[in-house]
């Protein structure tokens, strides 16, 4: 299946080509032509999974279109943070080069004023988070019943974050005669209650999740020590083969230390957490994407909407609390084609959490023994004995060789896509108790409204895609 086949018009297919893509992702594929024929659209995928085009290129097609109206945009995507909305505004700009579309990005931390100019000169798409679209909502100053084009991006993270409520009231406001495509990676009962009550006759498309059918990653769990951890963590760093490493760890403070430690070692590693403001945060990023530092230390929520290829090793260093965090962590490697390998360290504690996750992969995750096997020697009995053998590891000839490659030159990552700012929205009324896990507090809203907007910047009001300009 080439895109060619799935009746996009040539402009679209040009910037696709343009793009690097000629054949789609199986979302893509069995999405595309069924939005093309105006159909609502039930998606059960991650991110990686090419979820993002699946919905942005028959959009651009669908609204090429018709006529831009003042304040009543045409199309609105909700997503749950603005890093995500970001992505999406770079996909609109990737793929709708060739096409005069107009785009608006309300998101929080940045003028309200300059959001609402924008809407008020008419916009053919306005990609939203929920919060900042209910205030511009609530004060008269856009209308959503000229809206025939829904998408409701990460449902189950927006649940997550409370934003349920806020979408019902949004989906209430827009026209009944219009299509929906909602997205999520799960299915939980009050995303299904969603879809059955704002989604007429959808098709459901499920494609696999990348934690249990990603054969591109390599997954194990080493056994260690709380104490053990950090040489566990050197020793894989120094033979695995290692060229690019995502390491995540629970707390903030852990990420600060272990960044710190790994520089003692000689390792070239960097840090990405909650604490650290935006610049500092996109610093650190850059250095990663030049391949100035190959190894990124990085918490949960800092790490959401990272899109990096080329990253060869995830490491969870510690279990992670909630099991869809594991999905997302391994997530950030053998992306798009490629192959990654994930190591999750796990403690005596950390045996209810591996078996959480576990049990949402569907797969038992083999244990890797290290070398010397201290860390090893932790092992609960019964798990000793599933052991993978010797033969099913690395060969010990090639495990000698990558010894001597510790990753102190660092291999460029291909690509870094990006916000500048973790930036989960100030979540409202929360429609069930908030996960207990996150490493930092959601930053309130009058924080998030003195991050810095830079003319031009994607995370500005309007930025500089599809021909909008300083609106
Ligand atoms: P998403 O799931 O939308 O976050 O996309 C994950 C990654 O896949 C992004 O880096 C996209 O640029 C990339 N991607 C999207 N479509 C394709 C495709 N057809 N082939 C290869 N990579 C793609």
């Amino acid at each position: 299946m080439k895109f060619a086949d799935l009746g996009l018009s040539d402009e679209l297919l040009q910037s696709v080509l343009d793009a690097g893509y000629d054949t789609p992702t199986a979302i893509q594929a069995q999405a595309i032509p069924s939005v093309l024929m105006m159909r609502d659209i039930i998606g059960i995928a991650q991110t990686g999974t090419g979820k993002t085009a699946s919905f942005v290129l028959p959009m651009i097609d669908i609204l090429a279109h018709g006529r831009r109206r003042a304040l009543m945009p045409r199309s609105l995507i909700l997503e749950p943070t603005r890093e995500l909305a970001a992505q999406v505004a770079e996909n609109f700009e990737k793929y709708g080069k060739n096409h005069d579309l107009k785009m608006a990005l309300l998101i929080g931390g940045v003028q309200m004023g300059d959001q609402v100019k924008a809407l008020q000169d008419g916009v053919d798409v306005l990609i939203a988070t929920p919060g900042r679209l209910m205030d511009l909502f609530e004060r008269g100053k856009i209308m959503l019943n000229g809206c025939s084009l829904l998408v409701i991006d990460e449902a189950d993270r927006m649940l997550d974050m409370g934003f349920i409520p806020d979408i019902e009231t949004i989906c209430s406001k827009l026209p009944p005669q219009r299509q929906t495509l909602l997205f999520s990676a799960t299915m939980p009962p009050v995303i299904k209650k969603l879809a059955d009550k704002f989604l007429s006759n959808p098709k459901s498309i499920e494609v696999a999740r990348p934690a249990s059918n990603n054969t591109n990653i390599a997954q194990h769990k080493v056994h260690v020590t709380t104490r053990g951890k950090r040489e566990a963590l050197r020793q894989l760093l120094r033979t695995d083969n290692v060229s690019t490493a995502i390491i995540f760890a629970n707390r903030k403070t852990t990420v600060r230390e272990l960044a710190k430690s790994l520089q003692q070692s000689g390792f070239s590693a960097g840090e990405i957490h909650g604490d650290m403001d935006q610049n500092a945060r996109n610093a650190e990023l850059q250095k990663f994407k030049d391949g100035v530092i190959s190894v990124l230390v990085a918490s949960d929520v800092a790490a959401r909407g990272l899109d990096v290829k080329g990253v060869s090793h995830v490491f969870n260093y510690d279990t992670p609390w909630h099991p869809d965090d594991y999905v997302h962590r391994i997530g950030r490697t053998g992306r798009a084609g490629a192959s990654g390998r994930a190591f999750t360290f796990v403690t005596d504690e950390d045996a209810e959490a591996i078996a959480n996750v576990e049990k949402l992969t569907g797969m038992k995750i083999p244990v890797f023994t290290l070398d010397g096997g201290d860390a090893a020697a932790e092992a609960p009995a019964a798990e000793k004995r599933e052991r993978a053998p010797r033969t099913e590891r690395a060969p010990r000839a090639e495990k000698a060789s990558r010894r001597e490659r510790a990753p102190k030159a660092a291999a460029p990552v291909d690509e870094i896509e990006v916000s500048p700012e973790v930036a989960e929205e100030a979540a409202p009324v929360p429609a069930r108790a908030p996960r207990a896990r996150r490493d930092e507090p959601r930053p309130p809203k009058d924080v998030l409204t003195e991050l810095p907007s830079k003319p031009g910047e994607w995370n500005g009001p309007v930025p500089g895609f599809l021909g909008v300009s300083a609106l």
